[in-house]
């Protein structure tokens, strides 16, 4: 079974074709996403058109897009996203795939797909109910109970766990409240949580260009005191987010992704003594790393292109 797979990420449009749940060719473009989605069809299309170099496009059962937003897959609409593609909600992009490509499409949140690739192909193989976070510059989540992907009325079930507040007097949110675990430990919010430190204007920090998590890494391996604080401050607010999810939907497996696992010992960090603080009705919860961090959303695209086309 063939299929054509399309991430739209808000930094890169990952685009790759599959054999049989192979990879075959994979293409990164950028993705502007701050700009729209329209405007970055054709070149998606350009790109699309030199993989499959005169293949004929029958021998593939669909196409499958992610959309880093809540997403309507039954009707095939983003529902919901803050500052990248704003114009999707707007948008056919079943229609653009038939005209396009002649071929049948399905649609899916981006950290939903990516549980759906570890689930398949990766790190969370033969487990049914699992949850999944994705800490990059937000924080993604997902849930899937007895193999498949929590769904709910407005299909935000499992994937707004980032949202959980955690801190009633914390930092305020992207979305309209204050204290949530992104807000209070992601990406976006890192350079907010240097700045304000005490000792910040003292900081080995304070003369970086850029507040990242390499940079952070790099003052803690310096026992910088406020980036060790700093980092402290985010594996308890992630370890809070991991302890959440587990009390919420009872997973066999937590699945760890995202940029964040890079930083040297993070997997210890957030594991070590995390089952002592699980209620004992819910007995050994299973962390593990993603196997596939780049591409499980891809993976998970196929995944549903053959669950969904392959008859
Ligand atoms: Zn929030």
């Amino acid at each position: 079974m063939k299929a054509i797979t399309i991430d739209f990420g808000g930094t890169n449009i990952k685009i790759a074709l599959f054999h049989d749940g192979v990879i075959t060719k994979k293409e990164n473009i950028p993705a502007y996403s701050e700009n729209g989605l329209a405007p970055r069809l054709y070149d998606t299309e350009k790109t699309l058109r030199n993989m499959l170099a005169g293949e004929d496009l029958h021998n593939y059962s669909g196409i499958g897009i992610a959309m880093p937003g809540i997403v309507d897959p039954i009707n095939k609409k983003v529902l919901a996203l803050y500052g990248k593609y704003e114009d999707s909600k707007q948008m056919d992009l079943s229609t653009w795939c038939h005209n396009t490509f002649d071929l049948p499409m399905v649609m899916e949140m981006d950290s939903k797909l990516a549980l759906l690739g570890e689930l398949n192909y990766g790190c969370a193989k033969g487990y049914q109910d699992a949850a999944m976070l994705i800490f990059g510059t937000g924080i993604g989540t997902a849930v899937s109970i007895g193999g498949k992907l929590l769904s709910s009325r407005n299909y935000v079930a499992g994937a707004l766990s980032s949202h959980i507040i955690i801190n009633m007097n914390g930092r305020k949110c992207t979305c309209p409240n204050t204290g949530c675990l992104e807000a209070s430990a992601c990406g976006w919010a890192l350079e907010g949580l240097i700045r304000e430190h005490p000792d910040f204007n003292n900081s080995g920090l304070a003369a970086e260009e850029q507040l990242t998590f390499k940079t952070l890494s790099k003052w803690c391996d310096r026992n910088d005191r406020t980036a060790l604080d700093v980092l402290q401050h985010c594996v308890i607010s992630w370890r809070a987010g991991i302890l959440n999810m587990i009390h919420a939907y009872d997973p066999a497996i937590v699945i760890l992704s995202g940029g964040i696992m890079n930083f040297k010992g993070m997997y210890d960090m957030l594991t070590e003594g995390l089952q002592e603080q699980v209620w004992d009705c819910i007995g050994t919860v299973d962390i593990k790393q993603a196997m596939e961090p780049e591409d499980s959303v891809l993976y998970g695209l196929y995944h549903l292109v053959a669950e969904t086309y392959n008859n």
